[in-house]
C-alpha cells in the first residue's frame, strides 16, 4: 500500500491518510438536490469522489463510499408544489437523470445511495439526543441547534461566532429562534407542505441533520473522509460536524476533502448566463463525455476548473494520443525477446502514476506519467522493438491505470462524428484491407476516400496501415 497524503479542509494543510481500521476506506459525499437535473459543476464534484474512489482503491484501500440524495428540503418541496404532484413523483424522475449523467461519465456507483426520505427515523433519534444533551430545543414544533452550546463551531470554515454575533441583524425567517444562528434540525409542517409524524407534532427534517444520519448509518460514529463542494464547508458541514459531535461525543470525521467550483468561459454559472449546462445540452452540442471525462479529471480538485470548448477539444486531442499509439500498436509486429526498454517504461508508469495519486491526488503528474509511457511505446514502434508478448504488456499496463482514469479504451465509450472515433476508423480501414486482400479495389477506394473526406491520412507501412488526423 502506498502512503497516501490529503489536504485536510480540517486544519487546511496536507496530512497522511490515517483511516480508522487499516486498509479501509470510509467515505461520504454529499449527493445531489433531485429537484432539477444536474449540472456540469454538479458534476465536477461527484467526478472527483468518482476519482478519489478509484484512487483509494488503486493504492490499495478498501473502499465504502455512500452518497445520499437530498429528496426533501426547501427546493424539492417547491417544485412538487408548483408542479402540482407529490414530492416522490416529483423527485424520482431526477434521481434517474442522475445516475444516467453518472453512468454516461464512467463513474462508478458507490456501495449505497440512501434517500432522505427514507431515514426519517434516525434523524429523528439524533435530535432526540442532542434535546436530550441540551444541545437542541423545541419552540412551536420545530427544533433548533444551540449554537452557543457547541464550543468548537466554526473550527472547519474558521467561522467566527463572535463576529457574528455583532452582526446579528442577518435575516431570519425561522421565528422562535432563541439566536439568529441557530440552525433548524426539525421543521414545523406548514400548510399544503408534506411531512412527517415526530415527538414535536409533524414536520420535516433539517437539510443539515440528513447527511449526519445517514453518514453516521452506514460508516458509523466516526469516519475516515467526508467530501463536497466547497460551497458546502458552510454552513452544511460545519453543523453536520456540531450536530453529530455533540450527539456521539465522538470526532465525526477524520478528514474533510472539498473540489473547488466548475466555471464556464471565465464566469460563474448562472441561468441568466445561458451557461449553466447539463450533461445532455452538451451532448446535443455533439460533446464528447469521454473528453469531458477527461477534462474533469486533468485539473486538480482543489483548483477551479474553467470550462470552455476549447478546452474540451484539447480533451480529445490528447486522448486521440493514447488512441493513436494503441492503433498502431495493434499494427505492429511483434518479434524476438520482450523489449527491456518498454518493460522499464511500463514499471516508472505504474510508479509514477501511483505516486502522483498518492500526492493528493496530482492527476497531472499522473497523467505525465502516461504520456511518457506513450511516447516510449511510439518510439518502440518506431524503432522495431516491440518483441514477443510486448503488444499485451502495454494493453495491460494502459488497462491497470485506466482502473482509475476510466478513459483510456475508446472501445467502452459512444462514437460518433464529432465525438471521439477512433474504433470507426480502425473498422474502416481494416474493410479496405479486407478488401484490397479480396482485389477489390472498387470498395477499397471508396472507403480510402471516405476517410480522406473525414479528414484521415492513411499510410501503407510492411507492418500495417497507420492513420493520422490531418
Ligand atoms: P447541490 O445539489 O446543490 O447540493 O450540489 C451538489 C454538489 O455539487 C455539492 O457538492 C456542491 O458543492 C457541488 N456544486 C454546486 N455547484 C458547483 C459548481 N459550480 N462546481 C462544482 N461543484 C458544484
Ligand atoms: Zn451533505
Amino acid at each position: 500500500m502506498t502512503d497516501l497524503t490529503l489536504f485536510n479542509t480540517l486544519g487546511r494543510k496536507l496530512e497522511p491518510f490515517q483511516p480508522t481500521t487499516p486498509g479501509e476506506a470510509r467515505v461520504y459525499i454529499c449527493g445531489p438536490t433531485v429537484y432539477n437535473e444536474v449540472h456540469i459543476g454538479n458534476l465536477r464534484t461527484f467526478l472527483f469522489g468518482d476519482l478519489l474512489r478509484r484512487s483509494l482503491r488503486y493504492l490499495g484501500f478498501k473502499v465504502t463510499q455512500v452518497m445520499n440524495l437530498t429528496d426533501v428540503d426547501d427546493k424539492t418541496i417547491q417544485g412538487a408544489h408548483k408542479a402540482g404532484v407529490s414530492l416522490p413523483e416529483y423527485t424520482e424522475p431526477f434521481v434517474t437523470t442522475f445516475l444516467r449523467d453518472l453512468d454516461a461519465l464512467h463513474m462508478e456507483r458507490v456501495e449505497q445511495f440512501p434517500k432522505a426520505t427514507e431515514h426519517i427515523p434516525e434523524m429523528i433519534a439524533i435530535i432526540e439526543k442532542l434535546i436530550e444533551k441540551g444541545h437542541a430545543y423545541v419552540t412551536d414544533g420545530s427544533v433548533f441547534f444551540k449554537i452557543a452550546s457547541d464550543p468548537r463551531y466554526g473550527a472547519l470554515s474558521g467561522f467566527d461566532l463572535d463576529q457574528a454575533r455583532q452582526g446579528e441583524r442577518v435575516a431570519s425567517d425561522e421565528y422562535g429562534k432563541e439566536d439568529v444562528r441557530d440552525f433548524g434540525l426539525w421543521k414545523a409542517v406548514k400548510p399544503g407542505e408534506p411531512s412527517w409524524e415526530s415527538p414535536w407534532g409533524p414536520g420535516r427534517p433539517g437539510w443539515h441533520i440528513e447527511c449526519s444520519a445517514m453518514s453516521m448509518k452506514y460508516l458509523g460514529e466516526t469516519f475516515d473522509i467526508h467530501c463536497g463542494g466547497v460551497d458546502l464547508i458552510f454552513p452544511h458541514h460545519e453543523n453536520e460536524i456540531a450536530q453529530s459531535e455533540s450527539a456521539t461525543d465522538k470526532p465525526f470525521v477524520r478528514n474533510w476533502l472539498h473540489a473547488e467550483h466548475l466555471i464556464v468561459d471565465g464566469q460563474k454559472m448562472s441561468k441568466s448566463l445561458g451557461n449553466q449546462y447539463t450533461l445532455p445540452d452538451l451532448l446535443a452540442r455533439g460533446c464528447s463525455p469521454r473528453a469531458l471525462r477527461y477534462l474533469f479529471l486533468s485539473v486538480h480538485y482543489r483548483q477551479k476548473l474553467n470550462f470552455t470548448f476549447e478546452s474540451l477539444d484539447g480533451a480529445l486531442g490528447a486522448l486521440r494520443r493514447v488512441d493513436e499509439m494503441r492503433f498502431r500498436l495493434q499494427h505492429a509486429a511483434e518479434k524476438g525477446e520482450p523489449d527491456a526498454r518498454l518493460a522499464e517504461a511500463g514499471e516508472k508508469l505504474r510508479q509514477d502514476f501511483a505516486a502522483g495519486l498518492a500526492d493528493d491526488l496530482n492527476f497531472a503528474v499522473a497523467l505525465a506519467a502516461l504520456f511518457a509511457y506513450v511516447k516510449e511505446v511510439n518510439v518502440a514502434i518506431e524503432e522495431g522493438r516491440i518483441g514477443g508478448g510486448d503488444r499485451q504488456r502495454v494493453l495491460d499496463a494502459l488497462k491497470d491505470v485506466d482502473q482509475v482514469l476510466g478513459v483510456l479504451d475508446p472501445a467502452e465509450w459512444p462514437t460518433g462524428q464529432t465525438d471521439d472515433d477512433a474504433a470507426e476508423i480502425e473498422q474502416l480501414i481494416a474493410d479496405r484491407n479486407a478488401a484490397r486482400k479480396n482485389r477489390d479495389f472498387a470498395t477499397s477506394d471508396r472507403i480510402r476516400d471516405e476517410l480522406t473526406a473525414r479528414g484521415i491520412v492513411l499510410e501503407d507501412t510492411p507492418q500495417g496501415t497507420r492513420w493520422k488526423r490531418k
